[in-house]
Order: C-alpha cells, then sequence, then structure tokens
C-alpha cells in the first residue's frame, strides 16, 4: 500500500556507540513529535544492525538492512544472508544504491537475483535506480531509469509490489549538495508511475511508494514531499543528525 516513508541510509558511518545513540535519539524524537502517517526507517552498517533493531524494538522506528547477497548461505566470503538478516528480525533491505552499483559492480541482473532472494524471504525492498549527471546532460535520464527498473523488476509479478518501494535517486544529486529541483523530482517520479502503470497497470502503480534521494534536507524536504508523485525521501547525511532527521520526517 502507497504510504509516505522517510528512510535514513546510515552508509559506512556510526560505530556501535554512536549507531545506539542516534537511533535512541531518532525513536526519542518520533515519540516526542507522535509522528503519525509516516513509516521511519533507519539503516545502520551490517554490525550494528542487531543493536539497533534492539534499541528501536519498542519504538515505531524500523531497521533496514543497506545490502545483502541472494544466496541463503554458502561460500561467499564477507557476505550477509537474507536468512541471517531474517534471523536477527531485519525485514527490510536497500538494494541497488548507487554507491553498490558503482563501487561494488553491482548491475541489473544481480539486482534482480537479490530482490527475488529477498521476496523469496519475505522481505520488503528498497530498490534504488537513477542516471549520472551525464545521462542528464545528454537528455537520456528516463531511458537509464526506465532500464534499471525493467532489468532489476519488471520479470515480477504484480502481486511482488506489495513488498517493494522505489527510491528515484539521481546520482549527480547524492552526497553532492546538489538538489533535483522539486518538478525535476516531480516529473521523474511521475515518469516511473507511468513505466509501473504500462507494464502492470493503474492499481499497481498508484500503490507503490516511490521515494525521492539526494541531498535531501530539512531546507527542501517539505517543497519535494509536497509533490504529488512524491511519497518521501532516502536520506544519506541529513540521517546521521537525529534533529535534521526528524524534521524531514515530520516535513509532509
Ligand atoms: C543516499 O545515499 O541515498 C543519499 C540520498 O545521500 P545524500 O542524502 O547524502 O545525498
Amino acid at each position: 500500500m502507497r504510504k509516505n516513508i522517510v528512510a535514513g541510509n546510515w552508509k559506512m558511518n556510526n560505530d556501535l556507540a554512536a549507531s545506539k545513540k542516534l537511533a535512541n535519539q531518532v525513536a526519542k524524537l518520533v515519540k516526542k513529535n507522535k509522528v503519525k502517517g509516516t513509516k521511519v526507517i533507519i539503516a545502520p552498517t551490517f554490525v550494528n544492525l542487531e543493536r539497533v533493531a534492539k534499541a528501536t524494538k519498542k519504538s515505531k522506528v524500523k531497521v533496514a538492512a543497506q545490502n545483502m547477497h541472494f544466496a541463503e548461505s554458502g561460500a561467499f566470503t564477507g557476505e550477509i544472508s537474507p536468512k541471517m538478516l531474517k534471523s536477527i528480525g531485519v525485514k527490510t533491505v536497500i538494494l541497488g544504491h548507487s554507491e553498490r552499483r558503482e563501487y561494488f559492480g553491482e548491475d541489473d541482473a544481480l539486482l534482480a537475483k537479490k530482490v527475488d532472494a529477498a521476496l523469496e524471504n519475505k522481505m520488503d525492498v528498497i530498490f534504488c535506480f537513477g542516471e549520472v549527471l551525464e545521462d542528464r546532460k545528454s537528455g537520456k535520464q528516463e531511458h537509464v531509469v526506465e532500464s534499471q527498473i525493467k532489468n532489476a523488476l519488471f520479470h515480477l509479478e504484480a502481486k511482488a509490489f506489495d513488498s517493494i518501494v522505489l527510491a528515484y535517486e539521481p546520482v549527480w544529486a547524492i552526497g553532492t549538495g546538489e538538489t533535483a529541483s522539486p518538478e525535476q523530482a516531480q516529473d521523474m517520479h511521475a515518469f516511473i508511475r507511468k513505466t509501473v502503470a504500462n507494464k502492470y497497470g493503474d492499481e499497481v502503480a498508484n500503490e507503490v511508494s516511490i521515494l525521492y534521494g539526494g541531498s535531501c534536507k530539512p531546507g527542501n524536504a517539505q517543497e519535494i514531499f509536497s509533490k504529488p508523485d512524491v511519497d518521501g525521501g532516502l536520506i544519506g547525511g541529513a540521517a546521521l543528525n537525529a534533529e535534521d532527521f526528524l524534521a524531514i520526517v515530520t516535513a509532509f
């Protein structure tokens, strides 16, 4: 079902003490501000996931992993399986982040396998995609986004979209301080919804949540989230500060 969602991707930041502290601060602020109608998710690094999940268990804040392998177990040194995540109570995973694509060579085919594994394990997926600056400069952004979505997701049955959240993250806006304008975000989100509708019909397209990510902060979240096809944000830098993150959570 379409929901407002704000998810904080902590990336490779925060040791155990800092992770617990930030998670507790976020949970406290969410409670104090009586946040309603917006799902709040935080994604700490793997080693701190279990402790953060425990620290936020009694709160409305949910925990997600930043990545996972597609296999259940086996000789994949350094990797984490869906089963392992579920064993510590983590039921949501971010897949396809541009940093995974760029620095770790994750491509659409691999991401399709990861999405399948998550769904087989009854996990929810926040699926990220977005164009690089060159694509936008040459007007190819829609083509790029469409193929990323098609290649990784369009083998799925319509039902799978109950467990998928789409996150449009123009790579040129991630961690750069440069944000897509609210109009650019809306145009792309409407295009994404139309792409989903063309394949699965209006009902599926209207029910899928589409998040924006890319230098979203307290000063611009409200305007971006006010656009009709923007259902929230995937937040990097600003999620590392509890007050800033809360300001984004309450920006709807
Ligand atoms: C991200 O990495 O998903 C992201 C949106 O980062 P930032 O908010 O720092 O641009």
